[in-house]
């Protein structure tokens, strides 16, 4: 566009200027609080419809000094932008090593219990993920198993020969993979079938519209026959309610996990959390 001086080469803007100053400021901050140690990882339980405690996501947190308990979702876009996601993954497998650990010591769980951590597109991408997996859980003695691996759907129809030879490699060292956010993108059915996922999680947006659109009833529905058929788990996230919660059930769902089961808490949170609904 032109501006006043007829230079027409000048792409000012200042909107534009204002939200580069500060995505810049907040990258500055991410980097002071790695340092300083503000970020941690909450967990947020999933049950089967017996009740049973059969895994958790590990979510970061950034508990900032001024600002409080931010939530991921305001800071994992610029740390992926600026390279400082890979430090932040570290944060929470080692939170989540730790959590593992404890849970053992006090007989809470056993070698089937899993955790999942987000993985990250740029992540997935690098060609030392296993590498930086294995350096923290081998300090902590933990075994791939109990660790799953979420990649959203979208992150499979990317380069689809590379995704297909990190997972297998992945899955090879042991991890266990969850596909996220499942129904909003779209996945090559055969590639879900060709590689052993353990477990699909419908996206929120179709568990908020089970109750009273068709439409989202009948795509998770589809989704939940589609895992039976491959032999996979299937998770509904975001369950909020009793009703939505006792539909999932008769839609014979494999687990569930949101607000209306558990908020994600912080490690000592979550222990306390599991261990009081632990069927003795
Ligand atoms: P996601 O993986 O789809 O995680 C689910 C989000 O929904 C979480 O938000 C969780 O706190 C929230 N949630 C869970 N149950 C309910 C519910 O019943 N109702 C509502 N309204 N929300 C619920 P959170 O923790 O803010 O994370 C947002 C996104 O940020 C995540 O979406 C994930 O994509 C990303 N993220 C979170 N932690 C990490 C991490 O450690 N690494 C990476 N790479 N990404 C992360
Ligand atoms: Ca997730
Ligand atoms: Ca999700
Ligand atoms: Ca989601």
């Amino acid at each position: 566009s032109k501006n006043k001086g007829g230079n027409s080469s000048s792409f000012y803007d200042p909107a534009l200027q204002t939200l580069l100053e500060k995505q810049t400021e907040l990258e500055t901050d991410i980097v002071r609080a790695i340092a300083s140690d503000e970020f941690c990882a909450y967990f947020q339980p999933q049950v089967n419809t017996y009740g049973d405690v059969i895994g958790a996501e590990a979510l970061i947190r950034w508990n900032h000094p001024q600002k409080g308990l931010i939530a991921a979702n305001e800071f994992i876009p610029i740390a992926e932008q600026y390279g400082l996601i890979q430090k932040l993954q570290n944060i929470v497998l080692h939170d989540i090593c730790i959590l593992i650990n404890e849970l053992k010591a006090d007989n809470i769980i056993d070698d089937s219990f899993s955790v999942s951590i987000n993985i990250s597109q740029s992540q997935f991408n690098s060609s030392n993920l296993k590498g930086e997996l294995f350096s923290t859980i081998n300090k902590f003695d933990i075994r791939a198993q109990q660790i799953k691996l979420e990649i959203t759907e979208s992150m499979l129809s990317s380069d689809i020969d590379y995704t297909i030879r990190q997972m297998k490699e992945l899955i090879a060292a042991g991890f266990l993979f969850s596909i996220d956010d499942f129904g909003t993108g779209y996945s090559c059915l055969a590639y879900l079938s060709a590689f052993p996922v353990k477990e699909l999680k419908i996206d929120k947006s179709f568990i908020d519209k089970i109750l009273d659109s068709t439409v989202g009833f009948n795509i998770a529905q589809t989704i939940i026959s589609l895992g039976k058929s491959l032999n996979l788990e299937v998770v509904a996230e975001g369950v909020e309610t009793t009703e939505q919660y006792d539909l999932l059930k008769k839609m014979n769902i494999d687990a569930m996990q949101g607000y209306l089961i558990a908020r994600p808490m912080d490690k000592e949170g979550y222990a306390k959390w599991h261990s009081a609904n632990t069927n003795a």
